[in-house]
């Protein structure tokens, strides 16, 4: 067996900074052209990270990777790419981070490593909580690191694992690793999906010809005809080799804690995360959010505008439940990226600008009621709300379809730190005078959980993860406590 290292050069090691990764995993297992179905499966997932992506190939002799920056079409839409990366099974994986490495490819997934037990492929969509301390603990154990992502420690944990196939591997890997994570793995028998023991991150199951297909989300499913299956479930180890699929639950204490902002946010509209529509869910959001709005302030309103593309369907829910119209008011250009994934303040800045403009037909002399997804740093909604007054709009109201932002992502959402969260120092009233709104009205925990399985949050067992909006964190955060970031 031996490397195609084309594009796998050897770097200098950590600088210190750590990524923290919102991204998208797809692996396809005994598919022709499996590199081909991956890089469209990737392109499905873009909005799950944009910065970066790489392909691992395993032709049944060798390993092939190609990875680089930039978004999936310019990376594997070029001439003999494909070629580079043949074989029927193969792993990818998209980037997004805010730190660390931006030029190094050796920091781009999936990992490929040459480890006792064989090559092996690794891509993680998650953080881990613990990798700093598990970072340290194998340094001084003469593990030498080679990426500054958190992934690489799982990687040393097998390679320290002295187990003789990948599965036992992983499992020891897993019983140290803290935090979230769905994973796809593969060594040159076996492919195997993994969803840690809370399921914070999702991770899908489909049938491809006669193979078979992991994704982040189910829409990539869709892109490639492919028959869903199942979710991969928490704590859950899905098995594939030439004999069959099997599944494990090798860890005892399991909990599910699926991320709630995957609904809110972070998932395209088009999936369906744990056998629940996304977009059925931002539309009861927007259902819930109208309700909230009547009971708590008398405007009227005359037109309803989702902030593009993420206030869309709960601005669709809102009209439904209020009666009021909904207008395309906000045109979104869609060949800027995401503001927020744009990975510098200055950038960021200028990308609400390049990135929406006002139709101010249906604005002018207008009471407009704003919907977007969420408020972070409150950035975007000033500039929306000034873009709407600029363009003739009588009143500005907002609603944002969940909770205020109060605490920072530790599992694989990237936040800011508290400090630059709005809602952490500011109240509600503040915060829209801050926007410049009329008013502003935030979902609160309890519509949110109604909007998404109908029923209240369970104080003692929450069935998700919502830290960002309670600060209750269900996995500890072992580097923050001991100082290890
Ligand atoms: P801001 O309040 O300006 O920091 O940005 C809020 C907008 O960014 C929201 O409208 C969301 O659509 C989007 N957003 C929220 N969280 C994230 C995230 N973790 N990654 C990328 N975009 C996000």
């Amino acid at each position: 067996m031996s490397f195609n290292s084309e594009n796998y050069t050897n770097i200098p090691l950590s600088d210190g900074d750590s990524f923290h990764e919102e991204c998208g995993v797809v692996g396809v297992y005994n598919h022709t052209d499996a590199a081909a179905h991956i890089s469209l499966g990737l392109h499905a997932l873009q909005h799950r990270g944009q910065e970066a992506a790489g392909i691992v190939s395993f032709d049944g002799k060798s390993f092939h990777k190609h990875a680089a920056f930039g978004k999936v079409g310019s990376i594997f839409n070029k001439p003999n790419v494909m070629d580079s990366i043949a074989g029927n099974y193969a792993i990818g994986h998209n980037r997004y981070s805010t730190s660390g490495s931006k030029k190094n490819t050796n920091d781009i997934q999936p990992i490929l490593s040459e480890l006792a037990l064989g090559n092996i492929v690794l891509a993680h969509n998650g953080n881990l909580t613990n990798a700093n301390t598990l970072r340290k603990k194998l340094v001084s154990e003469g593990s030498i690191f080679s990426t500054t992502m958190d992934t690489e420690v799982i990687i040393h944990l097998l390679a320290t694992s002295k187990k003789s196939n990948l599965y036992d591997a992983i499992v020891y890997a897993m019983e140290q690793i803290k935090g979230g994570y769905a994973l796809v793995a593969m060594s040159d028998d076996t492919m195997i999906g993994i969803r840690d023991p809370h399921g914070i991150r999702p991770l899908s199951l489909a049938k491809l010809g006669d193979g078979y297909v992991f994704a982040s989300e189910t829409c990539a499913f869709d892109i490639l005809g492919a028959e869903f299956i199942r979710d991969v479930e928490p704590g859950e180890l899905v098995i594939i080799s030439k004999d069959g699929i099997e599944s494990k639950k090798p860890i005892k204490d399991i909990k599910n804690r699926l991320c709630i902002f995957e609904y809110v946010y972070f998932s395209r509209p088009d999936s369906t995360i744990d056998g629940r529509d996304v977009y059925t869910i931002r539309k009861k959001m927007g259902h819930e959010l109208a309700k909230s709005f009547k009971d708590n302030f008398d405007h009227t309103i005359d037109v309803v505008i989702p902030v593009p593309d993420s206030g869309v369907a709960s601005a669709l829910g809102f009209s439904e439940e209020s009666g009021v119209p909904f207008e395309l008011g906000i045109i979104r250009n869609h060949y800027v990226g995401r503001t927020f994934i744009e990975p510098t303040d200055n950038i960021r800045h200028l990308g609400v600008k390049l990135k929406h403009n006002a139709n101010s037909s249906v604005i002018r002399g207008k009471s407009v009621m704003l919907i977007d997804d969420s408020i972070v740093r409150g950035t975007t909604s000033k500039k929306i709300v000034d873009l709407v007054r600029a363009a003739g709009a009588k009143e500005v109201h907002m609603c944002i379809s969940s909770p205020p932002t109060t605490n920072p992502c530790f599992y694989g959402v990237d936040t800011p730190s508290k400090d630059k969260l709005i809602a952490s120092k500011m109240t509600t009233e503040d915060i829209s005078e801050y926007i410049n709104a009329d008013s502003l009205t935030f979902l609160n925990n309890i519509g949110l959980y109604k909007a998404v399985i109908g029923e209240d949050r369970n104080k003692n067992n929450p069935q998700f993860c919502d830290s960002c909006f309670t600060g209750d964190y269900p996995i500890e955060l072992v580097d923050n406590e001991l100082g290890n970031n």
